[in-house]
């Protein structure tokens, strides 16, 4: 790898970046054909037969390979291309200009997630120029989709054409950028990730005029489970990362935790952390059940015989739609039904395998003192889909960040911009795991 001019790197994946930003793939409606394709012409010209593949129109997946020797199974490394909406007016920068300002790469996708899927392209780039030795093929696959659910990108993808990207590991977004928590600085990986169980609770009682009060309404059931969800946490549900996880932000925090993770040591943890870091920690140790929608009555003088909530709720992994409703149900009482809406598979593959040890000595080969941290993510991204594979699935989106810079609010809010710096970091990084690892 002596070989390799990382400064020029540095600029090519920051170039890249540029490019992708300037893409306009705001999902709906995602119109990913023309980023995949200028990913499959950078491909096609570094050596590749890139695969680009159609859900529906417009939207675009690009495949490519990078042939090992077959000794061991493949690699994925893969990321959307998709973005969210962005509100030009409250941005600094417009959100697709891509503009270089106070050492930043501006725009939307700049942190979720074109930074990566740059760094995937410059990976794929630079295999091609250093043709290695490789055990494993290393797979790279650009998707459409992701911020709404993934059915047109990972998921078709895993659905129709799992033959183009069945692997042993996947890797993608969700966790990497440098963390600090007491003068320390720690890197994430995601290894695993909640599932979802959306539901609705509905309440039904007397109709009647809204000229004479009442209780027992509809409305009122509704109201007072509504309130239970927010006054009462659902039970403690700890797995192997969020285990390490807490432990590790304890002994960073100069907590004792060997008498075990508790809901008072995890409140004291939590008391010590920043605070975005601290709600983050509580909503992975449990189930949640965040009500989000709200509708009763078509008349202000009638008092409805039916009122719903729509409750957003995550499960760690480990429970069930089942268990989450249990527990639900333990909270608000018996007045409402609850009815299953859509669900999720929550998913966990191992931390301390052989890609997350990797990872670490790359870690520390570059950030000399901090440290690897498995991590589970609240929410969920398209290893829902890749893991169905059988795929061991991990998130590693490498990015040193300055003591003062701080992603909070950054993705899928305004201002959303990298620092070019980290990106540099984050390249080498990335090419250095994978390459290595497929090399093992
Ligand atoms: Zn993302």
């Amino acid at each position: 790898m002596h070989g390799i001019d990382w400064p020029a790197v540095a600029r090519s994946v920051e170039r890249h970046l540029q490019i992708l930003i300037g893409f306009d793939t705001t999902n709906p409606p995602g119109n990913e054909l023309a980023c995949v394709q200028y990913i499959a012409d950078v491909l096609a010209e570094a050596g590749y037969d890139p695969i680009v593949l159609e859900s529906a129109p417009q939207r675009g997946n690009v495949v490519a390979r990078f042939k090992g020797t077959g000794e061991k199974p493949p690699l994925l490394i893969y990321g959307h291309v998709d973005v969210v909406t962005a509100e030009a007016d409250k941005w600094r920068h417009p959100p697709f200009a891509a503009d270089l300002d106070e050492g930043c790469v501006w725009g939307r996708g700049a942190l979720d997630m074109k930074d990566m899927v740059a760094y995937e392209i410059q990976c794929m780039e630079l295999l091609a120029r250093e043709n290695p030795s490789l055990k494993r093929d290393v797979i790279f696959a650009a998707t459409a989709d992701e911020e709404v659910g993934g059915k047109l990108g990972a998921g078709w993808l895993v659905e129709n054409h799992k033959d183009l990207i069945l692997a042993e590991y996947g890797l993608s977004e969700g966790a990497g950028s440098t963390l600090q928590v007491a003068g320390k600085r720690f890197y994430g990986v995601r290894t695993a990730e909640k599932g979802s169980s959306r539901f609705a609770l509905r309440a039904v009682g007397q109709p009647g005029h809204g000229s004479i009060p009442k209780r027992e309404t509809s409305v009122h059931v509704l109201a007072r489970a509504v309130e239970a969800l927010y006054e009462h946490r659902l039970p403690l549900h700890l797995t192997q990362t969020t285990i390490r996880y807490a432990t590790t932000l304890a002994e960073a925090v100069g907590l004792d935790v060997s008498s075990g993770l508790t809901e008072a040591v995890l409140d004291d943890i939590a008391s010590r952390l920043p605070s975005d870091l601290a709600r983050s920690l509580q909503a992975v140790v449990r189930n949640t059940a965040v009500p989000t929608g709200l509708r009763a009555g078509t008349k202000i003088n009638v008092i409805p015989s039916e009122a719903e909530a729509w409750v957003d709720a995550r499960i760690v992994p480990g429970e069930t739609p089942e268990s989450l409703f249990r527990e639900v149900r333990a909270v608000i009482g018996d007045g409402c039904q609850i009815t299953p809406i859509d669900e999720g598979l929550p998913q966990e593959s191992e931390a301390g395998d052989a890609l997350y040890q990797l990872i670490e000595r790359v870690v520390q080969r570059h950030d000399p003192g901090s440290e690897v941290v498995p991590v589970m993510l609240s929410g969920a991204t398209d290893a829902r889909w890749v893991s169905r594979m059988g795929t061991k699935c991990l998130g590693f989106s490498p990015l040193a960040l300055p003591q003062d810079f701080s992603t909070e609010g950054l993705v899928h809010g305004h201002d959303e911009r990298v620092p070019s710096a980290g990106l540099a970091w984050g390249a080498q990084v990335f090419y250095e795991i994978v390459r290595e690892f497929a090399a093992l």
